[in-house]
């Protein structure tokens, strides 16, 4: 397909706090030259909080409010942080966002009910609300930026909770999707979440921004497919599980 594009994965420790973004928008503007693929995860923590939100709505527990504030201010903190306060256009997607998800939470509580539907709806905010960020966020350092909702990419079946790609499917809207415009240095899109032929937002299974991202680099051919993460390479073992974990030259 087209020469020299890479795909870079950035999961949610990469985006865990506005210093983390910071490294994130560095390596971008330092490398630029190669036109990429950008794969975001939630931040730090997110889909597990989603998950924890959820799981307390449908026991008709009205405590998930407060982690649900909790995780929309970390959201709001980010963004003052990294001095996109007065980005109005950001501000008011996320803001969007967020009331969605307080619909969608007080539904959950009303009904006191979560289908696997539901909890991918849910989750899927994390990745959702982190790819507007960071689009703000790139923006602001002046790179030529297209943004895809991966959802038109990402073909699925209604697995919910850990749906099966079809993978031919996907790799054609990949493909199309990345001629329709390539003028592009970054795009940006969402790992994880995907749609099926009905609509219906899905997740690919917990840690699926991975495979979102591998996903894109095989359609297209990439150059390379690179991972970012907290630790400073390939290690020989999970080193929150094994300390002595050692780098692998
Ligand atoms: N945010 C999702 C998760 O925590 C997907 C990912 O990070 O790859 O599992
Ligand atoms: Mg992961």
């Amino acid at each position: 397909m087209k020469n020299e594009m890479e795909v870079l994965k950035f999961g949610g420790s990469s985006l865990v706090s506005a210093d983390a973004m910071q490294r994130v928008r560095d390596v971008l503007v330092a490398r630029r030259g190669t036109q990429r693929i950008v794969v975001c995860s939630a931040m730090g923590g997110v889909t597990n909080a989603l998950i924890q939100i959820g799981l307390k709505a449908a026991q008709g527990d009205a405590g998930y409010t407060d982690l649900l504030d909790e995780l929309i201010e970390r959201h709001r903190k980010t963004l003052d942080d990294l001095g996109m306060a007065s980005d109005a256009d950001v501000r008011s997607e996320l803001n969007g966002k967020f009331d969605r998800l307080r619909s969608l939470c007080a539904g959950i509580s009303l009904l006191e009910e979560l289908s696997a539907k539901s909890m991918d709806q849910l989750v899927s905010f994390g990745e959702r609300l982190a790819v507007p960020m960071v689009h703000a966020w790139l923006d602001m350092a002046g790179l030529k930026l297209r943004r895809v909702d991966a959802r038109e990419w990402i073909v699925t079946d209604d697995q919910f909770g850990a749906a099966e790609v079809d993978r031919e499917a996907s790799a054609r809207n990949i493909q199309d999707g990345v001629l329709v415009d390539d003028s592009f240095e970054v795009l940006i899109t969402e790992g994880f979440i995907g749609k099926t032929a009905t609509g219906d937002t899905t997740t690919l299974g917990r840690g699926g921004s991975d495979y979102t991202a591998s996903l894109i680099a095989s359609a297209i051919e990439a150059d390379c497919l690179e991972k970012s993460t907290d630790v400073p390479g390939m290690l020989t073992a999970d080193p929150r599980m094994v300390p002595e974990a050692q780098v692998i030259d």
